[in-house]
């Protein structure tokens, strides 16, 4: 495994491989940068093509935590673990127990939490072994408890401002939006923007969960393959990452991309590519901002849940205030979004 040249290492301060032969354990954490805080960042459970493929994604990730804590004005820096789905993997509770030691061997220097693939009831598992995890079960009308519903409510606010920015429309209501990942995240986006008057058409590898907010929001389904390309205002990614690329950007036909998965550009130059294509790019590690935002009140304690909301909303016209920026540089929101990110990075280290 070549760790110091994969593009995405970016001087990552540590990264540790965690292997434990009795409970089957191979996960790998990945912490980018503690400059402004401990880091942060969930855990993604995921069967990868190879080793390689699974310290890419970690790197990317926790890389992306680092941006994501430091715009969403958390003292957190970032980090991310994932646990390799191998042939033989059976999920035991001894095995998520195991992961918790890795974490706590860390000492605090890594938090960790849900992501793809990951529950509240398997951060129960991880929370026998280490203090060092969020994501569990909540007391009443406190922060805390899965931070996907977070999550969701903070891409809303995010293509709220983006309508209003890009479209001159005060809400979402008639409004079409493409949903591609109807999980965690997408469920409770479609809820919000159903809630709000938007028409969506949804997508997912899993034939259930379309039916879901199909039955439940009125959604209409599109074949996987065609999501991406569907004639609509907003296109709302909510799987997995690298979506956004020299392939399918041509294909889109939105005028803004706003959604909640993390990386979705393949590389940086395809928000290059979207603002050539005059598609206004919400930068994801900003509009997926909510459910860190609840995980660092959760782990901050006696935090209502109410506050918590008020937060997220504010990343509403923290994207508005990139959009703004983007226009008068003539540069893509990406780039004026991690410019940012770094400077404060850089100002705390
Ligand atoms: P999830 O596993 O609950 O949902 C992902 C969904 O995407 C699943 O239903 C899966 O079947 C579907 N999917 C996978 N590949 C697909 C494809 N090619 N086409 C259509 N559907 C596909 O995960 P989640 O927690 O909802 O996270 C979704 C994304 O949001 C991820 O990129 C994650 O990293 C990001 N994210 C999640 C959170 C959170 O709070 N859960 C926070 C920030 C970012």
């Amino acid at each position: 495994m070549a760790a110091f040249d994969d593009p995405a290492f970016d001087d990552h301060e540590r990264v540790v491989f965690c292997r434990d032969a009795t409970t089957g354990l191979k996960a790998i954490i990945a912490i980018h940068s503690t400059a402004l805080g401990p880091a942060a960042g969930g855990c993604r459970l995921w069967s990868y093509e190879s080793d390689d493929a699974a310290l890419h994604d970690v790197l990317r990730l926790s890389q992306g935590m680092s941006y994501k804590n430091a715009m969403a004005g958390l003292e957190f820096g970032g980090g991310k673990a994932v646990i390799i789905k191998t042939t033989d993997f059976d999920g035991s509770e001894a095995l998520y127990e195991k992961f918790g030691e890795f974490v706590d061997k860390l000492n605090g220097e890594y938090i960790t939490a849900e992501d793809v693939g990951m529950s509240v009831s398997i951060m129960e598992m991880v929370a026998r072994r280490t203090k060092h995890v969020t994501g569990l079960p909540r007391k009443d009308g406190q922060a805390g408890g899965d931070p996907s519903p977070k999550t969701a409510f903070g891409v809303f606010k995010g293509i709220e401002a983006a309508v209003k920015f890009k479209l001159d429309r005060a809400d979402v209501s008639g409004q079409t939006v493409s949903v591609q990942g109807v999980g965690n995240v997408g469920y409770h986006l479609c809820r919000y923007l159903a809630g709000a008057g938007a028409k969506l058409i949804v997508a997912d590898i899993d034939e259930g969960r379309v039916k879901r907010v199909c039955d439940e929001f009125g959604a209409n389904s599109a074949p996987l393959d065609e999501i991406l390309s569907q004639d609509a205002d907003v296109l709302a990614p909510c799987a997995l990452g690298a979506v956004l690329n020299k392939q399918s950007i041509p294909n889109l036909k939105v005028s803004i991309v706003a959604g909640g998965a993390n990386n979705q550009l393949e590389t940086d130059a395809d928000g290059q590519r979207l603002t050539d294509a005059g598609i206004l790019y919400a930068p994801d590690y900003v509009i997926n901002g909510g459910g860190i935002i609840n995980v660092a009140c959760e782990y901050a304690g006696d935090v209502e849940d109410a506050d918590v909301d008020d937060l997220v909303a504010a990343i509403g016209p923290r994207l508005t205030e990139i959009f703004q920026e983007a226009t008068n540089s003539g540069k893509p929101t990406n780039v004026i979004a991690d410019a940012h990110a770094r400077k404060l990075i850089a100002a705390a280290g």
